[in-house]
């Protein structure tokens, strides 16, 4: 049957993914490889935090979206980005407010956000390796880990929870990882998910070793120390599980080898004010703040945002269909991820 058609197998879309900057302090082979001609957004060309909030305000809202996901690009790069958390977080919709950061920035600013209303955040953490973690993320100079590690620590310390950590796992460079990584979840109630590697605009990365599946990573952690569902459902794609007895769970995010179209609950904004209904399709994309700036009654912007809305179904459907394949005319760091 078409999902598109059935009503039970269309999830409610009210999770955006607001990307806040397409620049970022990192250079993750996966995500901005070495060499792609990225060329970053003019400053004048990124949505204002008085168009971001009029836009959640009057159109967004309205069309029913109430959970947020901050993340660019490296969010903690916008300037003012906690005055524009606490504003976000004070909107009375508001049901739910993350963010997804590489942690460089975060141990100053992790109970400023916190304070701000901030209370989930993910923190992308691909090795705990200062070599290997370098090597993703593109750094030549003094190591970088340990500054993502003390922010780490602060937001642990701060009280986030969850305090999700996300791992791209990449064959050959930090497959070796896996049961070190997974072991962050027993002691602390941490929640490690381990990404299937996405080759989005990154070509033969690291040799082009493919992507692992997430089921060999859960039978290398399944013979070390078992694994059970875990009965914590998150709301996004990960399949959650858990190291019996441990105080965090383990997800895994599976959009290689299991297509999960059909559970789409997302639309995502880029920092220039592009409305994409799907991470991998640009069917029906808007460029919201062209039409603000040019004077389109948010009225008007707000019917255009339903009618895409109604149009996911079948988005997701022909999506299902074509598998993972897309439209890649942006980098994830561009997209937001
Ligand atoms: N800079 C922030 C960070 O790295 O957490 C937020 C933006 S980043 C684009 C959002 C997420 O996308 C990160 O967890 C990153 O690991 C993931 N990502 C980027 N490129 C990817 C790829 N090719 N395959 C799978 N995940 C990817
Ligand atoms: Fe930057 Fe995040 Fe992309 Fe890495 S994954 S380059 S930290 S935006």
């Amino acid at each position: 049957m078409n999902p598109a058609r059935n009503p039970a197998a269309n999830p409610t879309v009210d999770y955006l993914r607001i990307s806040l900057i397409d620049r970022c302090n990192f250079q993750c082979q996966y995500c901005m490889p070495e060499g792609a001609e990225l060329e970053y957004l003019r400053k004048q060309d990124v949505l204002t935090d008085e168009e971001l909030l009029t836009l959640l305000r009057e159109v967004f809202i309205p069309c029913g979206f109430t959970r947020f996901r901050l993340t660019g690009g490296e969010p903690l790069l916008r300037p003012q980005v906690v005055n524009l958390v606490g504003q976000i977080a004070a909107l009375p919709e508001t049901r739910d407010l993350a963010m997804t950061t590489n942690g460089f920035l975060l141990a100053n600013l992790a109970q400023d956000l916190y304070d701000a209303g901030l209370r989930r955040i993910n923190i992308s953490l691909d090795s705990l390796e200062p070599e290997t973690f370098d090597r993703v993320i593109g750094n030549r100079g003094r190591t970088r880990w340990q500054q993502v590690w003390s922010g780490i620590q602060a937001a642990h310390r701060v009280g986030f929870d969850p305090l999700k950590l996300n791992v791209v796992v990449i064959p050959g460079v930090n497959d070796h990882e896996i049961l070190d990584l997974a072991a962050l979840s027993i002691d602390r109630s941490w929640h490690v998910r381990f990404i299937e590697f996405m080759p989005i605009g990154n070509g033969d990365l690291f040799g082009d070793k493919g992507w692992i599946d997430s089921e060999t990573l859960r039978q290398q952690i399944r013979q070390k120390w078992g694994l059970m569902e875990s009965r914590v459902r998150g709301n996004g794609p990960a399949d959650v599980f858990q190291i019996p007895g441990a105080k965090g769970t383990l997800g895994f995010i599976s959009q290689m080898s299991e297509c999960f179209c059909d559970r789409c609950n997302r639309m995502r904004l880029s920092a220039d004010g592009w409305l994409r209904p799907c991470l991998l399709n640009e069917t029906g994309q808007i460029d919201l703040k062209t039409e603000l700036r040019s004077g389109t009654p948010t009225g008007e912007l707000r019917d255009r945002v339903q009618t895409l809305l109604n149009l996911k179904p079948l988005i997701n459907y022909k999506q299902r269909e074509s598998g993972t394949s897309g439209v890649y005319t942006r980098t994830m760091s561009q997209i937001g991820g």
